[in-house]
């Protein structure tokens, strides 16, 4: 008899001790967790949950309908209970929304399992909600998708353009053998496929720069050696196209730690575009040394940059309407991809432009590790 009695008190300790587990257990959870009998009544919730469903008091003994107000991706609204009953299976669904009361709403990830509610057969049919917000995730796919039928257009035209060209070529040298017009039409597939050659060099940068997150390996750069480099390979451009081309180390700044790779492109991009935009003057790049890093200066007499499109300068694929800005060839990549690795290496750019005077692309650089 007390053997009984004592055996039921050592089981009753034990089932309170396994109930405690379950609940810290539970309540340590980063998702949502909700219970429900078959009357659609909470019967228990996490803190998650709660914090999901925006609200404080205990969700115990409420209906579902009342607390979970769901939409579907078209916006119309979802009977949540109607949802809960009909599932036999354990599902899961990414393609909800969660309304709160003031109008706003989250995405939501939301699995519903049929379950057993207590132990044995003496158990309760229910369902466990499982719950997790993804509008940040949601945000990052939608940005991917458009980003991917936004790069696919832009490879398809040029593609198209100088498939045409190529036909083009063969038709006419088969035809006519005029060897200045297949040459014209050669010429325009060439320019198209080097767009492409540098749109896809863009694209492996960007990608680069994303990857690159992990990795921003400081080393010493020579600032007045990353000058002479840059003067080597864009002074003959210059020349080409009838502009002064300078260079200048003011201070006499030596040294700056950052990642080389990234700083060499930035000023790259600088670069190409002040020689791209600029039609007559001078493009100049200067370098000077400031409190905790380096400022450049890329500066050119170009075009300029109205002020409208000063504030688009760095979307994916902008590029001005300017007629001058379309008779060069671009991806509207470049800045986009200058300004990723900027963050990277924790720089700040500034632009100052007027149209048809010039402008000027200014990046203070900090060393880094300092
Ligand atoms: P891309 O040069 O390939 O078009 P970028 O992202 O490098 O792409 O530049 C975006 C746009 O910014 C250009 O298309 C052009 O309209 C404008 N822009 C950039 N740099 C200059 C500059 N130095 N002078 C005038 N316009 C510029």
């Amino acid at each position: 008899m007390v053997k009984g009695i004592l055996a039921r008190a050592a089981s009753a300790k034990q089932a309170k001790i396994d109930h405690e587990r379950l609940t810290s257990l539970i309540n340590s959870m980063a998702d949502g967790v909700l219970a429900v009998d078959k009357t659609m009544k909470v019967v228990l919730s996490n803190g998650a949950a709660l914090n999901i469903l925006d609200v404080n008091n205990t969700l115990k003994g409420r209906k579902l309908s009342g607390v979970v107000n769901l939409e579907d991706k078209n916006k119309q609204k979802i009977d949540v209970e109607e949802l809960v009953t009909g599932t036999s299976t354990s599902t899961a669904t990414r393609d909800l929304l969660l309304k709160y009361d003031d109008g706003s709403s989250i995405n939501l990830y939301l699995s519903i399992a049929p379950v057993h509610l207590g132990y044995g057969g003496a158990g309760q049919q229910g369902y466990v909600l499982l719950m997790r917000d993804i509008t940040h995730e949601k945000s990052l796919e939608e940005e991917r998708d458009e980003f991917i039928s936004v790069v696919s257009h832009e490879l398809r035209t040029p593609i198209a353009i100088a498939e045409g060209d190529i036909s083009n070529a063969q038709f006419l040298a088969d035809k006519t053998g005029d060897i200045e017009q297949v040459r014209s039409a050669l010429k325009e597939a060439h320019s198209q496929i080097m767009f492409l050659a540098d749109m896809i060099n863009d694209l492996s940068t960007l990608s680069r720069a994303e990857r690159g997150k992990l990795t921003v390996d400081v080393e010493q750069i020579d600032v007045a050696g990353l000058l002479q480099e840059l003067k080597t390979a864009y002074a003959p451009q210059a020349r080409d196209r009838n502009l002064e081309f300078r260079t200048e180390l003011i201070d006499g700044v030596k040294v700056l730690h950052s990642t080389t790779l990234y700083v060499r492109e930035i000023l790259q991009n600088f670069v190409t575009n002040a020689l791209k935009y600029t039609q007559k003057g001078e493009v100049a790049i200067t370098a000077q040394g400031v409190p905790k890093g380096v400022r450049f200066v890329v500066e050119d007499t170009g075009i300029g940059i109205s002020k409208g499109d000063q504030e688009k300068l760095f979307d994916k694929f902008f590029r001005s309407e300017d007629f001058r800005t379309r008779q060069t060839n671009g991806t509207g990549l470049g800045l986009y991809v200058t300004m990723k690795l900027a963050r990277l290496i924790h720089a700040e750019i500034d632009v100052e432009s007027e149209l048809n005077k010039g402008s000027r692309f200014s990046i203070f650089i900090p060393n880094l590790g300092d």
